[in-house]
Protein backbone atom coordinates (compact mmCIF):
# COMPACT_ATOMS: atom_id res chain seq x y z
CA UNK A 1 0.00 0.00 0.00
CA UNK A 2 1.33 3.21 -0.63
CA UNK A 3 1.38 5.51 2.24
CA UNK A 4 -1.91 7.86 2.15
CA UNK A 5 -0.02 11.63 1.22
CA UNK A 6 -0.73 14.38 3.16
CA UNK A 7 -4.45 15.88 1.82
CA UNK A 8 -3.55 19.54 1.83
CA UNK A 9 -0.19 19.23 0.43
CA UNK A 10 -1.81 17.17 -2.78
CA UNK A 11 -3.91 19.63 -3.06
CA UNK A 12 -2.23 22.38 -3.39
CA UNK A 13 0.45 20.02 -5.60
CA UNK A 14 -2.75 20.28 -7.99
CA UNK A 15 -3.21 24.20 -7.70
CA UNK A 16 0.52 24.64 -8.35
CA UNK A 17 -0.20 23.30 -12.21
CA UNK A 18 -2.81 25.26 -12.53
CA UNK A 19 -0.59 28.43 -11.14
CA UNK A 20 2.29 27.84 -13.39
CA UNK A 21 -0.20 27.77 -16.17
CA UNK A 22 -1.75 31.08 -15.09
CA UNK A 23 1.92 32.24 -14.39
CA UNK A 24 1.23 33.67 -10.71
CA UNK A 25 3.87 34.66 -8.73
CA UNK A 26 4.86 33.16 -5.50
CA UNK A 27 3.33 35.53 -3.21
CA UNK A 28 -0.07 35.77 -4.76
CA UNK A 29 -0.12 31.65 -4.54
CA UNK A 30 1.12 31.96 -0.98
CA UNK A 31 -2.20 34.41 -0.46
CA UNK A 32 -4.35 32.43 -2.58
CA UNK A 33 -3.28 29.03 -0.72
CA UNK A 34 -2.83 29.86 2.89
CA UNK A 35 -6.51 29.49 4.86
CA UNK A 36 -8.29 32.69 6.42
CA UNK A 37 -8.87 30.99 9.53
CA UNK A 38 -8.62 27.77 11.17
CA UNK A 39 -10.30 26.99 14.26
CA UNK A 40 -10.27 23.90 16.82
CA UNK A 41 -12.54 23.31 19.24
CA UNK A 42 -12.58 20.51 21.80
CA UNK A 43 -15.99 19.20 23.16
CA UNK A 44 -16.57 17.71 26.67
CA UNK A 45 -19.80 15.65 26.53
CA UNK A 46 -22.23 13.64 29.26
CA UNK A 47 -22.38 10.42 27.05
CA UNK A 48 -25.96 7.72 27.69
CA UNK A 49 -23.70 5.90 30.00
CA UNK A 50 -22.84 8.98 32.68
CA UNK A 51 -18.98 9.21 31.57
CA UNK A 52 -17.40 12.13 30.16
CA UNK A 53 -15.90 11.97 26.82
CA UNK A 54 -13.77 15.08 25.20
CA UNK A 55 -14.38 15.21 21.20
CA UNK A 56 -11.81 17.09 19.13
CA UNK A 57 -13.65 19.56 16.13
CA UNK A 58 -11.99 21.89 13.28
CA UNK A 59 -13.89 24.51 10.81
CA UNK A 60 -10.90 26.03 8.29
CA UNK A 61 -12.54 28.64 6.08
CA UNK A 62 -10.35 28.92 4.08
CA UNK A 63 -11.55 31.53 0.94
CA UNK A 64 -14.30 34.59 1.43
CA UNK A 65 -13.67 37.00 -1.10
CA UNK A 66 -16.70 35.54 -3.28
CA UNK A 67 -18.94 35.30 -0.68
CA UNK A 68 -20.01 33.44 2.59
CA UNK A 69 -17.86 30.47 3.24
CA UNK A 70 -19.36 27.31 2.61
CA UNK A 71 -18.78 23.74 3.13
CA UNK A 72 -19.41 20.38 5.00
CA UNK A 73 -19.57 19.40 8.33
CA UNK A 74 -18.20 15.69 8.57
CA UNK A 75 -17.94 13.12 11.48
CA UNK A 76 -15.33 10.55 11.23
CA UNK A 77 -12.82 8.75 13.53
CA UNK A 78 -10.20 9.84 10.69
CA UNK A 79 -10.97 13.43 11.03
CA UNK A 80 -7.74 15.53 11.41
CA UNK A 81 -7.16 19.56 10.52
CA UNK A 82 -4.96 18.41 7.54
CA UNK A 83 -8.09 17.02 5.55
CA UNK A 84 -10.13 19.77 7.11
CA UNK A 85 -7.64 22.26 5.21
CA UNK A 86 -7.68 20.55 2.14
CA UNK A 87 -11.31 19.97 1.84
CA UNK A 88 -12.15 23.89 2.73
CA UNK A 89 -9.41 25.26 -0.03
CA UNK A 90 -11.22 22.40 -2.37
CA UNK A 91 -14.68 24.30 -1.69
CA UNK A 92 -13.05 27.76 -2.64
CA UNK A 93 -12.50 26.04 -5.88
CA UNK A 94 -15.38 24.34 -5.98
CA UNK A 95 -17.81 27.48 -5.85
CA UNK A 96 -15.91 29.38 -8.19
CA UNK A 97 -15.47 26.49 -11.02
CA UNK A 98 -19.42 27.02 -11.00
CA UNK A 99 -19.32 30.55 -10.34
CA UNK A 100 -21.85 30.90 -7.02
CA UNK A 101 -21.00 33.43 -4.63
CA UNK A 102 -19.36 31.86 -2.10
CA UNK A 103 -16.36 31.43 -0.62
CA UNK A 104 -14.86 27.97 0.78
CA UNK A 105 -15.36 26.24 4.71
CA UNK A 106 -15.20 22.77 6.00
CA UNK A 107 -15.86 21.42 9.66
CA UNK A 108 -15.02 17.96 11.11
CA UNK A 109 -15.33 16.46 14.99
CA UNK A 110 -13.02 13.44 15.10
CA UNK A 111 -16.05 10.68 16.69
CA UNK A 112 -17.62 7.55 15.62
CA UNK A 113 -21.03 8.10 14.93
CA UNK A 114 -22.09 4.25 14.61
CA UNK A 115 -21.14 3.78 18.22
CA UNK A 116 -23.18 7.02 19.24
CA UNK A 117 -26.69 7.62 20.20
CA UNK A 118 -28.66 10.32 18.59
CA UNK A 119 -28.90 12.09 21.66
CA UNK A 120 -25.09 11.82 22.18
CA UNK A 121 -24.70 13.24 18.85
CA UNK A 122 -27.20 16.00 19.25
CA UNK A 123 -25.32 17.43 22.12
CA UNK A 124 -21.88 17.11 20.79
CA UNK A 125 -23.38 19.48 16.99
CA UNK A 126 -24.70 21.64 19.66
CA UNK A 127 -21.45 21.90 21.51
CA UNK A 128 -19.49 22.24 18.17
CA UNK A 129 -21.87 25.17 17.10
CA UNK A 130 -21.52 27.20 20.46
CA UNK A 131 -18.22 26.99 20.51
CA UNK A 132 -17.93 28.62 17.06
CA UNK A 133 -21.41 30.33 16.47
CA UNK A 134 -19.30 33.70 16.71
CA UNK A 135 -17.79 33.05 12.92
CA UNK A 136 -20.50 31.61 11.51
CA UNK A 137 -24.02 32.78 10.06
CA UNK A 138 -25.68 33.42 6.44
CA UNK A 139 -22.86 36.35 5.61
CA UNK A 140 -20.04 34.75 7.23
CA UNK A 141 -20.15 30.60 7.08
CA UNK A 142 -22.73 28.44 5.95
CA UNK A 143 -22.67 24.84 7.14
CA UNK A 144 -24.17 21.49 5.03
CA UNK A 145 -23.98 17.92 5.74
CA UNK A 146 -21.22 15.45 4.72
CA UNK A 147 -19.85 12.37 5.52
CA UNK A 148 -22.26 11.10 8.75
CA UNK A 149 -24.11 14.08 8.99
CA UNK A 150 -27.19 15.05 7.64
CA UNK A 151 -30.58 17.18 7.83
CA UNK A 152 -31.39 16.23 11.12
CA UNK A 153 -28.02 17.41 11.97
CA UNK A 154 -28.59 20.82 10.16
CA UNK A 155 -31.45 21.23 12.11
CA UNK A 156 -29.75 21.21 15.31
CA UNK A 157 -27.08 23.26 13.78
CA UNK A 158 -30.05 25.52 12.91
CA UNK A 159 -31.62 25.56 16.20
CA UNK A 160 -28.60 25.37 18.10
CA UNK A 161 -27.43 29.04 15.82
CA UNK A 162 -30.49 30.54 16.25
CA UNK A 163 -30.68 30.41 20.00
CA UNK A 164 -27.89 33.16 20.23
CA UNK A 165 -28.42 34.68 17.19
CA UNK A 166 -32.25 34.61 16.50
CA UNK A 167 -34.34 33.01 13.43
CA UNK A 168 -31.59 32.88 11.37
CA UNK A 169 -32.36 29.38 8.48
CA UNK A 170 -29.76 30.81 6.01
CA UNK A 171 -26.98 30.06 8.38
CA UNK A 172 -26.98 25.89 7.17
CA UNK A 173 -28.06 23.98 4.29
CA UNK A 174 -29.55 20.86 3.65
CA UNK A 175 -31.69 21.36 6.22
CA UNK A 176 -35.45 19.13 6.24
CA UNK A 177 -37.63 20.49 4.14
CA UNK A 178 -39.88 21.68 7.54
CA UNK A 179 -37.41 23.87 8.65
CA UNK A 180 -36.38 25.42 4.99
CA UNK A 181 -34.90 23.41 3.21
CA UNK A 182 -34.86 23.02 -0.01
CA UNK A 183 -36.76 20.71 -2.61
CA UNK A 184 -34.12 18.74 -4.47
CA UNK A 185 -31.18 19.04 -2.46
CA UNK A 186 -30.85 15.64 -1.11
CA UNK A 187 -30.47 14.11 -4.31
CA UNK A 188 -28.61 17.31 -5.78
CA UNK A 189 -24.71 15.91 -5.92
CA UNK A 190 -25.30 12.64 -6.88
CA UNK A 191 -27.93 14.21 -9.81
CA UNK A 192 -24.74 16.43 -10.50
CA UNK A 193 -22.25 13.76 -10.71
CA UNK A 194 -24.76 11.96 -13.39
CA UNK A 195 -25.38 14.55 -15.24
CA UNK A 196 -21.26 15.10 -15.49
CA UNK A 197 -20.65 11.61 -16.39
CA UNK A 198 -23.47 12.14 -18.99
CA UNK A 199 -21.73 15.33 -20.52
CA UNK A 200 -18.81 13.47 -20.57
CA UNK A 201 -19.48 9.96 -21.43
CA UNK A 202 -21.62 11.26 -24.37
CA UNK A 203 -20.59 14.65 -25.26
CA UNK A 204 -16.39 14.02 -24.71
CA UNK A 205 -16.06 10.47 -25.43
CA UNK A 206 -18.80 10.52 -28.14
CA UNK A 207 -20.23 7.03 -26.65
CA UNK A 208 -24.26 6.37 -25.54
CA UNK A 209 -24.64 5.85 -21.76
CA UNK A 210 -27.51 3.65 -22.79
CA UNK A 211 -26.24 0.07 -21.33
CA UNK A 212 -22.56 1.69 -19.97
CA UNK A 213 -21.28 -0.32 -17.22
CA UNK A 214 -20.83 2.11 -14.11
CA UNK A 215 -18.85 0.99 -10.77
CA UNK A 216 -19.03 3.09 -7.93
CA UNK A 217 -17.65 3.06 -4.46
CA UNK A 218 -19.64 4.58 -2.11
CA UNK A 219 -23.81 3.88 -1.66
CA UNK A 220 -24.23 6.93 0.78
CA UNK A 221 -26.00 10.26 -0.37
CA UNK A 222 -23.81 10.45 -3.43
CA UNK A 223 -23.17 7.37 -4.44
CA UNK A 224 -26.99 6.29 -4.54
CA UNK A 225 -28.43 9.08 -5.93
CA UNK A 226 -25.42 9.12 -8.92
CA UNK A 227 -26.75 5.40 -9.65
CA UNK A 228 -29.95 6.09 -9.61
CA UNK A 229 -29.83 9.22 -12.16
CA UNK A 230 -27.55 6.90 -14.37
CA UNK A 231 -29.67 4.37 -13.88
CA UNK A 232 -32.73 5.96 -14.87
CA UNK A 233 -30.00 7.48 -17.72
CA UNK A 234 -30.29 3.85 -19.24
CA UNK A 235 -26.75 3.09 -17.37
CA UNK A 236 -25.81 -0.10 -15.73
CA UNK A 237 -24.64 -0.46 -12.20
CA UNK A 238 -22.58 -3.05 -12.23
CA UNK A 239 -20.80 -2.73 -8.92
CA UNK A 240 -21.02 -1.13 -5.82
CA UNK A 241 -18.58 -1.40 -2.75
CA UNK A 242 -19.19 0.19 0.09
CA UNK A 243 -18.12 0.17 4.57
CA UNK A 244 -19.72 -3.13 4.64
CA UNK A 245 -18.88 -5.13 1.50
CA UNK A 246 -19.42 -5.51 -2.28
CA UNK A 247 -21.88 -6.43 -5.05
CA UNK A 248 -21.94 -7.02 -8.37
CA UNK A 249 -24.11 -8.40 -11.26
CA UNK A 250 -23.13 -7.50 -14.82
CA UNK A 251 -26.84 -7.82 -16.13
CA UNK A 252 -26.71 -4.32 -13.66
CA UNK A 253 -28.16 -3.97 -10.23
CA UNK A 254 -31.66 -3.55 -9.09
CA UNK A 255 -30.81 0.52 -8.07
CA UNK A 256 -33.81 1.04 -5.95
CA UNK A 257 -33.97 -2.97 -4.53
CA UNK A 258 -30.34 -2.10 -3.90
CA UNK A 259 -31.01 1.32 -2.01
CA UNK A 260 -34.15 -0.22 -0.17
CA UNK A 261 -31.52 -3.19 0.60
CA UNK A 262 -28.90 -0.26 2.75
CA UNK A 263 -31.60 1.29 4.39
CA UNK A 264 -32.77 -1.46 6.00
CA UNK A 265 -29.34 -3.50 6.50
CA UNK A 266 -27.49 -0.89 8.77
CA UNK A 267 -26.48 1.23 5.76
CA UNK A 268 -24.41 -1.40 3.52
CA UNK A 269 -24.87 -2.88 0.18
CA UNK A 270 -23.09 -6.09 2.42
CA UNK A 271 -25.87 -9.31 2.28
CA UNK A 272 -27.54 -7.91 -1.19
CA UNK A 273 -29.33 -11.11 -2.66
CA UNK A 274 -29.72 -9.47 -6.31
CA UNK A 275 -26.14 -9.33 -6.72
CA UNK A 276 -23.13 -11.37 -5.95
CA UNK A 277 -20.55 -10.84 -2.71
CA UNK A 278 -16.94 -9.62 -3.68
CA UNK A 279 -13.66 -8.31 -2.28
CA UNK A 280 -13.95 -4.81 -1.90
CA UNK A 281 -10.24 -4.30 -2.39
CA UNK A 282 -10.70 -5.59 -6.55
CA UNK A 283 -13.35 -2.78 -6.78
CA UNK A 284 -10.72 -0.74 -8.69
CA UNK A 285 -10.06 -3.46 -11.15
CA UNK A 286 -13.37 -4.66 -12.60
CA UNK A 287 -14.61 -4.50 -16.34
CA UNK A 288 -16.15 -1.26 -16.58
CA UNK A 289 -16.95 1.94 -18.73
CA UNK A 290 -17.50 4.46 -15.83
CA UNK A 291 -15.60 4.72 -12.56
CA UNK A 292 -17.11 6.90 -10.07
CA UNK A 293 -15.30 7.03 -6.15
CA UNK A 294 -18.49 8.19 -4.09
CA UNK A 295 -17.03 7.59 -0.68
CA UNK A 296 -13.43 8.26 0.75
CA UNK A 297 -10.34 10.22 0.45
CA UNK A 298 -6.93 9.09 -1.29
CA UNK A 299 -8.64 5.92 -2.91
CA UNK A 300 -6.96 6.14 -6.31
CA UNK A 301 -3.27 6.29 -6.09
CA UNK A 302 -0.13 5.02 -7.29
CA UNK A 303 -1.69 1.31 -6.52
CA UNK A 304 -4.92 1.35 -7.36
CA UNK A 305 -5.14 3.66 -10.45
CA UNK A 306 -2.95 1.40 -12.89
CA UNK A 307 -5.70 -1.17 -12.03
CA UNK A 308 -8.70 0.77 -13.61
CA UNK A 309 -9.78 -0.42 -16.84
CA UNK A 310 -12.56 2.26 -17.35
CA UNK A 311 -12.07 5.25 -19.73
CA UNK A 312 -13.61 7.95 -17.93
CA UNK A 313 -13.41 8.35 -14.04
CA UNK A 314 -15.96 10.70 -12.26
CA UNK A 315 -14.73 12.16 -8.74
CA UNK A 316 -18.21 11.76 -6.84
CA UNK A 317 -16.19 12.19 -3.59
CA UNK A 318 -14.34 14.96 -2.66
CA UNK A 319 -9.80 14.46 -3.25
CA UNK A 320 -10.25 10.43 -4.44
CA UNK A 321 -7.50 11.09 -6.51
CA UNK A 322 -3.78 11.49 -5.58
CA UNK A 323 -1.59 13.51 -7.87
CA UNK A 324 0.29 10.13 -8.74
CA UNK A 325 -3.21 8.99 -9.73
CA UNK A 326 -3.91 12.00 -11.38
CA UNK A 327 -0.16 11.01 -13.58
CA UNK A 328 -1.15 7.42 -14.45
CA UNK A 329 -4.88 8.52 -15.25
CA UNK A 330 -3.03 11.20 -17.81
CA UNK A 331 -0.60 9.02 -19.40
CA UNK A 332 -3.27 6.20 -19.87
CA UNK A 333 -5.54 8.23 -21.33
CA UNK A 334 -8.50 8.14 -19.06
CA UNK A 335 -10.03 11.32 -18.52
CA UNK A 336 -10.76 12.01 -15.27
CA UNK A 337 -13.31 14.74 -13.97
CA UNK A 338 -12.42 16.28 -11.16
CA UNK A 339 -14.30 16.32 -8.08
CA UNK A 340 -14.39 20.58 -8.24
CA UNK A 341 -16.95 19.98 -10.72
CA UNK A 342 -18.66 16.53 -10.30
CA UNK A 343 -19.59 16.81 -7.15
CA UNK A 344 -20.19 20.25 -6.77
CA UNK A 345 -24.54 19.98 -7.89
CA UNK A 346 -24.81 19.65 -3.81
CA UNK A 347 -23.34 23.04 -3.43
CA UNK A 348 -25.40 24.39 -6.42
CA UNK A 349 -28.26 23.65 -4.62
CA UNK A 350 -27.06 24.60 -0.93
CA UNK A 351 -26.45 27.99 -2.72
CA UNK A 352 -30.61 27.93 -4.07
CA UNK A 353 -31.06 26.68 -0.78
CA UNK A 354 -29.58 29.47 1.36
CA UNK A 355 -31.18 32.56 -1.59
CA UNK A 356 -34.69 31.29 -0.75
CA UNK A 357 -34.00 31.53 2.86
CA UNK A 358 -33.21 34.79 2.90
CA UNK A 359 -35.89 35.75 0.19
CA UNK A 360 -38.51 33.27 2.20
CA UNK A 361 -39.42 31.94 -0.98
CA UNK A 362 -39.82 28.12 -2.07
CA UNK A 363 -39.02 26.80 -5.21
CA UNK A 364 -40.88 23.68 -6.85
CA UNK A 365 -38.47 20.90 -7.53
CA UNK A 366 -38.95 21.34 -10.87
CA UNK A 367 -37.29 24.30 -11.26
CA UNK A 368 -34.90 23.44 -8.55
CA UNK A 369 -33.10 20.92 -10.71
CA UNK A 370 -33.81 22.86 -14.40
CA UNK A 371 -31.40 25.40 -12.64
CA UNK A 372 -28.91 23.15 -10.80
CA UNK A 373 -28.17 21.26 -14.07
CA UNK A 374 -28.21 25.09 -16.35
CA UNK A 375 -25.27 26.41 -14.12
CA UNK A 376 -23.35 22.37 -14.09
CA UNK A 377 -23.52 22.34 -17.55
CA UNK A 378 -22.32 25.71 -18.43
CA UNK A 379 -19.39 25.22 -15.67
CA UNK A 380 -18.81 21.56 -17.83
CA UNK A 381 -18.27 24.08 -20.68
CA UNK A 382 -16.15 26.03 -19.26
CA UNK A 383 -13.87 23.96 -18.18
CA UNK A 384 -13.71 21.94 -21.44
CA UNK A 385 -12.92 25.31 -23.12
CA UNK A 386 -10.06 25.94 -20.92
CA UNK A 387 -8.75 22.25 -20.73
CA UNK A 388 -8.79 22.81 -24.85
CA UNK A 389 -6.95 26.33 -24.50
CA UNK A 390 -4.57 25.26 -22.33
CA UNK A 391 -3.77 21.32 -23.87
CA UNK A 392 -4.03 20.34 -19.97
CA UNK A 393 -6.07 17.81 -17.67
CA UNK A 394 -9.87 18.57 -16.80
CA UNK A 395 -8.76 19.17 -13.15
CA UNK A 396 -6.06 21.75 -14.28
CA UNK A 397 -8.52 23.43 -16.55
CA UNK A 398 -11.10 23.53 -13.68
CA UNK A 399 -8.46 24.93 -11.65
CA UNK A 400 -7.25 27.34 -13.65
CA UNK A 401 -10.90 28.51 -14.19
CA UNK A 402 -11.27 28.54 -10.14
CA UNK A 403 -8.22 30.35 -9.54
CA UNK A 404 -8.50 33.16 -12.07
CA UNK A 405 -12.20 34.03 -10.33
CA UNK A 406 -11.03 33.92 -6.99
CA UNK A 407 -7.78 36.11 -8.20
CA UNK A 408 -9.52 38.42 -10.12
CA UNK A 409 -12.09 38.62 -6.88
CA UNK A 410 -9.17 39.69 -4.14
CA UNK A 411 -7.69 41.97 -6.66
CA UNK A 412 -10.83 43.98 -6.76
CA UNK A 413 -11.28 44.07 -3.26
CA UNK A 414 -7.77 44.90 -2.42
CA UNK A 415 -4.94 42.33 -1.12
P1 LIG B 1 -22.39 9.27 3.21
O1 LIG B 1 -21.98 9.20 4.63
O2 LIG B 1 -23.83 9.43 2.88
O3 LIG B 1 -21.90 7.95 2.44
C1 LIG B 1 -20.57 7.53 2.49
C2 LIG B 1 -20.44 6.21 1.75
O4 LIG B 1 -19.06 5.82 1.78
C3 LIG B 1 -21.24 5.06 2.38
O5 LIG B 1 -21.79 4.24 1.38
C4 LIG B 1 -20.17 4.28 3.14
O6 LIG B 1 -20.48 2.92 3.35
C5 LIG B 1 -18.99 4.46 2.19
N1 LIG B 1 -17.71 4.18 2.86
C6 LIG B 1 -17.29 4.62 4.07
N2 LIG B 1 -16.11 4.08 4.37
C7 LIG B 1 -15.78 3.27 3.34
C8 LIG B 1 -14.70 2.42 3.07
N3 LIG B 1 -13.69 2.27 3.94
N4 LIG B 1 -14.68 1.74 1.89
C9 LIG B 1 -15.70 1.85 1.00
N5 LIG B 1 -16.76 2.65 1.21
C10 LIG B 1 -16.81 3.34 2.37
O7 LIG B 1 -21.51 10.43 2.57
P2 LIG B 1 -21.79 11.26 1.23
O8 LIG B 1 -22.50 12.50 1.61
O9 LIG B 1 -22.36 10.36 0.19
O10 LIG B 1 -20.31 11.69 0.83
C11 LIG B 1 -19.45 10.84 0.08
C12 LIG B 1 -18.31 11.66 -0.50
O11 LIG B 1 -18.85 12.70 -1.32
C13 LIG B 1 -17.44 12.40 0.53
O12 LIG B 1 -16.13 12.49 -0.01
C14 LIG B 1 -18.05 13.78 0.58
O13 LIG B 1 -17.14 14.76 1.03
C15 LIG B 1 -18.39 13.98 -0.88
N6 LIG B 1 -19.41 14.99 -1.15
C16 LIG B 1 -20.63 14.94 -0.56
C17 LIG B 1 -21.56 15.91 -0.87
C18 LIG B 1 -22.96 15.86 -0.32
O14 LIG B 1 -23.79 16.71 -0.73
N7 LIG B 1 -23.31 14.92 0.53
C19 LIG B 1 -21.24 16.97 -1.74
C20 LIG B 1 -19.98 16.98 -2.34
C21 LIG B 1 -19.07 15.97 -2.04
Amino acid sequence: MAARPNLFENVNRQFDEAADVLGLSQEIRELLKTPYREITVTMPIRMDDGSLKVFKGYRVQHNGVRGPQKGGLRYHPGVDLDEIRALASLNTWKTAVVNIPFGGAKGGVQCDPARMSQHELEMLTRRYISKLSMVLGPTRDVLAPDINTNAQTMAWVMDEYGRKNGYQPACATGKPLELGGSQGREAATGRGVAIVTREAYEGVLGRSLAGARVVLQGFGNVGSHAARFLAGMGARVVAVADVGGAVRRSEGLDVPALATHVRQHSGTVAGFPGGEAFDPAELWAQDCDILIPAALCAVLDGDTAPRVRAPLVVEGANAPATVEADRIFRERGILLIPDILASAGGVIVSYFEWVQNLQQQYWEEAEVFEKEERILVQAFRDVQAKAEEHGCTWRTAALVLALDRVRTANELRGW
